[in-house]
């Protein structure tokens, strides 16, 4: 069994084994023709149920081939260009190549004595990132498993500045005042976060937003005075720089005004909309998200890294210390001083990878430009898109787009029911996810179903986009032409 240990004996397995499983899923992304293959739970369940995973193969070979039956074969491949759906993107090749050689290395990037050179790369990374934000010397950070975490770890450090000093808190019954504003079409790791921190049920104040679901500051304005005549405290706003599903981005100039005014964290979630960091044509976009307290950016989303890679950023490390705790068996206090940096101090997590060596090799092979063409690439291709469904008249689009997605929905000329064009295109996606010839996303929009395209494969073109699109509508006619039926007979 030690043959299967990783070390100075084992080098030939290791590359051999490795190789192995390369050669594998090289071959399968070369003839992968469709995103997914359209399995049901039902079929793929008894495949996996017929494991025995106390009746091992033994052999490398044999367990790839089984790999390929429960996995391989009918997993959704995001690296498709008709991969449309969620916030996943195709992955660089330099980035899966720093996956590999982390978690062959295995550093945990807890404490310097577990990483070395991984921590001082981490908290260069999170320094670089810092300054495309626009933040000062004293920003600091740390990664993350992703943006749910980041907007945790922002609120809890937004939570503890809040608290009045020593003697102005009261406890747990103080929480219940706390208030935290953000907009209707934020994120649902925001009102998580709030519970995990103990807040009260009416926490999160849903802000409306505009036509283009941007948060309506007005609006923010109202709540903020509202709250603090209530005598409530007003303890962070978050702003999201590329909604889930919209990717709009809420006013950020205007909402760090009312954050000044008021002394509230600000706290951005640009969990999607980071990748306009790097992105030659429309960093302006970003504008006023030097002026918050914390940023959430994903990594994973729209820098094309594997999952998982994300940080959060603050714009005063002093304040990541509502994080620290010390142990004495892995962090104690006596390293402050001694200047040792364990990364742990900042975290919200213990042993930790060393997801940051991805951004690394990505950043080395490709450079900061060369994420942001490809970011940029697959919003223009959203706006060339919006462009096709707004002339379209089978379908109705809501909001031009500022990102990458684009929001749309099958109106058929000849039915007037909106419950009925809800069914058709509720239909059209299960229909077409089943056909595995594309994946599409759903959302509701004022109570009504829609679909969306989440864009981040620059290599679909707009002729996949008009193509899906006449799948959608073959789907929603099928549907409303055997629903007719079904009434008349
Ligand atoms: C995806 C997303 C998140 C959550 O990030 P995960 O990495 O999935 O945990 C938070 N906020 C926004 C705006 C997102 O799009």
């Amino acid at each position: 069994m030690r043959s299967h240990l990783l070390n100075d004996t084992t080098a030939e397995r290791y590359r051999r084994t490795v190789t192995e499983g390369v050669e594998r899923v090289a071959a399968k992304l070369a003839t992968t023709d469709r995103p997914f293959t359209g399995v049901g739970v039902d079929a793929l369940a008894p495949v996996i149920d017929r494991i025995d995973l106390d009746r091992p193969l033994h052999d490398t070979a044999a367990v790839l081939d089984e790999l390929e039956e429960v996995y391989l074969r009918d997993a959704v491949y995001f690296h498709h260009p008709r991969y449309l759906a969620h916030l996943n993107c195709p992955v660089v090749i330099p980035a899966v190549l720093g996956e590999a050689v982390l978690s062959a290395v295995n550093s945990s990037l807890d404490t310097w004595d577990q990483s070395a050179g991984g921590t001082l790369i981490e908290r260069k990374l999170i320094d670089w990132t810092n300054e495309r934000v626009g933040f000062g010397p004293a920003a600091d950070g740390v990664f993350t498993s992703g943006g749910s975490q980041s907007n945790l770890q922002a609120l809890l450090l937004a939570r503890e500045e809040a608290k009045p000093g020593p003697d102005g808190w009261e406890g747990p019954a103080d929480h219940a005042r706390l208030r935290i504003f953000a907009s209707e079409v934020s994120h649902f790791s925001v009102k998580k976060s709030a519970k995990l921190l103990g807040l009260g049920p009416d926490a999160v104040v849903s802000v409306p937003v505009d036509a283009d679901k941007r948060m309506q500051t007005m609006a923010l304005a109202r709540e903020l005075e509202r709250c603090r005549g209530e005598g409530l405290v007003p303890m962070a706003v978050v702003a999201t720089a590329g909604t889930t599903d919209f990717g709009s981005i809420d006013p950020l100039p205007e909402i760090a005004e009312l954050c000044a005014q008021y002394g509230t964290w600000m706290h951005v979630d640009a969990a999607y909309g980071c990748g306009l960091l790097v992105s030659r044509k429309r960093r302006a976009l970003l504008d006023g998200i030097e002026r918050a307290d914390s940023v959430t950016v994903d990594y994973h989303k729209s820098f094309f890294q594997p999952v998982s890679s994300s940080a959060v950023l603050v714009r005063d490390g002093a304040t990541l210390r509502h994080a620290t705790y010390h142990a004495e068996y892995l962090n104690p206090r006596r390293m402050v001083t001694e200047r040792i940096p364990n990364q742990v101090d900042k975290s919200l997590q213990t042993t930790r990878r060393f997801d940051a060596l991805k951004l690394w090799m990505t950043l080395r092979t490709m450079g900061a430009d060369g994420v942001g063409q490809l970011f940029d690439e697959v919003c223009d291709l959203a706006e060339e898109g919006w462009r096709l469904l707004a002339a379209d008249p089978r379908y109705d689009v809501v909001v031009e787009p500022r990102l990458s997605t684009l929001v749309y929905r099958y109106v058929p000329e000849a039915v007037t029911d909106p419950a009925q064009i809800d069914r058709a295109n509720l239909y059209a996606r299960k229909a077409l996810f089943a056909s595995g010839d594309a994946v599409v996303a759903g959302t509701k929009v004022d109570g009504r179903h829609y679909l969306k395209f989440t864009l981040l494969n620059p290599e679909t073109t707009v002729a996949d986009i008009a193509a899906v699109l006449d799948l959608i509508a073959g789907h929603a006619e099928q549907y409303l032409g055997e629903s007719v039926d079904r009434v008349a007979s």
